[in-house]
């Protein structure tokens, strides 16, 4: 499969990295001058439970220097860089390109609409964990999977197709006709654990230093799956909130993404994780103070920090 990554930061590395492992034309696409320069003088380095390898079929490209149509296009940028990373390439998708996005948050299949036919596009949600470790470098430690399915619901032969290839890269890939349930349950995770680091600061783990950490990411949790299932999305709060439990026990030291933004002076993607659920359960008459009250709260201390560094 001619494959391209639009965003080849940590999660488009390490998916473009694993794919050339399987033989597939990659081409990675990034704006980032370091990266691409060290992958192109080096190969991608990854670092994995399984190991450290060097992938060297791997070709780079700035936006601008992509001219031939992939058959599958995976969009890894974060999700606010989307509308502007996908025009830049616009002319390198054809009709019979499929678009994948495994973006956190939600409206990720409106914003490739906008550019994209709705049949050609997969929606999914991924597990997998990855770090940009330095230019070249990425690592991924631990496991996880890959649930996708068409964003019409159809499922035609390019869903078993890329969901195949991605499985066969090691990816634990399957079809997921429940995808949107994935996608919710993924946000709630999200909209919980990742609002309360970026205000806290704490890691992760640090949120169990008083009871109330716990509590408030539960209730957040329970905030979101209200509005999934107002929009007639089934959800397992249970499950999630089992997972958001076992997050806190497990990943102690780990910052999610949107308090590395924070603490280095970038724009986060709270507003399409806490700031769609809001909008949505605005729609619904939902009251999702907490979730609410956390999107202001990341507002504030994104402004704040985006200041300093300004
Ligand atoms: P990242 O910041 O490491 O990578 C994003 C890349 O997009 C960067 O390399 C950046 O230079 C590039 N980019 C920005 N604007 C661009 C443009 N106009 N054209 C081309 N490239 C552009 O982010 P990430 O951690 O890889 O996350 C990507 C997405 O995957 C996010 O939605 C994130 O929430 C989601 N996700 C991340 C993880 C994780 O563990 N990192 C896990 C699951 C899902």
């Amino acid at each position: 499969m001619k494959i391209a990554v639009l965003g080849a930061g940590a999660m488009g590395s390490l998916f473009g990295g694993l794919l050339a492992g399987q033989n597939h034309a990659v081409t990675l696409i990034d704006i980032n001058e370091a990266h691409l320069s060290a992958i192109r003088e080096r190969g991608l380095e990854l670092e994995m439970d399984s190991g450290r390898q060097i992938v060297a079929n791997l070709s780079v490209a700035r936006p601008e220097e992509v001219e031939s149509v992939p058959d599958l296009l995976i969009v890894f940028t974060k999700s606010l860089h989307t509308r502007a990373a996908l025009a830049s390439i616009g002319r390198a998708i054809g009709a019979n390109t499929t678009v994948l996005t495994l973006q956190n948050g939600l409206g990720n299949v409106e914003r490739v609409g906008e550019l994209v036919p709705l049949q050609q596009i997969l929606i999914g949600v991924t597990t997998w964990p990855a770090d940009l470790l330095g230019p070249g470098r990425v690592g991924s430690h631990g496991s996880g999977k890959i649930r996708l399915m068409s964003a019409d619901g159809i499922d035609r032969p390019a869903v078993t197709a890329v969901a195949e290839a991605l499985d066969a890269a090691g990816l634990h890939c399957s079809v997921d006709p429940q995808v949107w349930s994935a996608v919710w349950e993924k946000v709630a995770f999200n909209a919980a654990l990742n609002s309360l680091c970026a205000v806290t600061g704490c890691s992760v783990g640090q949120l169990s230093a008083v009871p109330g950490g716990p509590t408030l990411a539960a209730t957040i949790v329970r905030e979101v799956l209200a509005v999934a299932t107002a929009k007639g999305i089934q959800t397992d709060v249970d499950a999630c909130l089992a997972n958001v439990n076992q997050a806190i026990a497990q990943h102690a030291g780990h910052k999610p993404s949107m308090l590395q933004d924070i603490l280095a002076g970038r724009r986060t993607e709270v507003e399409d994780i806490n700031g769609a659920v809001v909008l949505a359960a605005r729609e619904m008459n939902i009251p999702v103070a907490h979730t609410e009250t956390l999107l202001e709260l990341v507002r504030l201390v994104e402004a704040r920090s985006i200041g300093k560094s300004d």
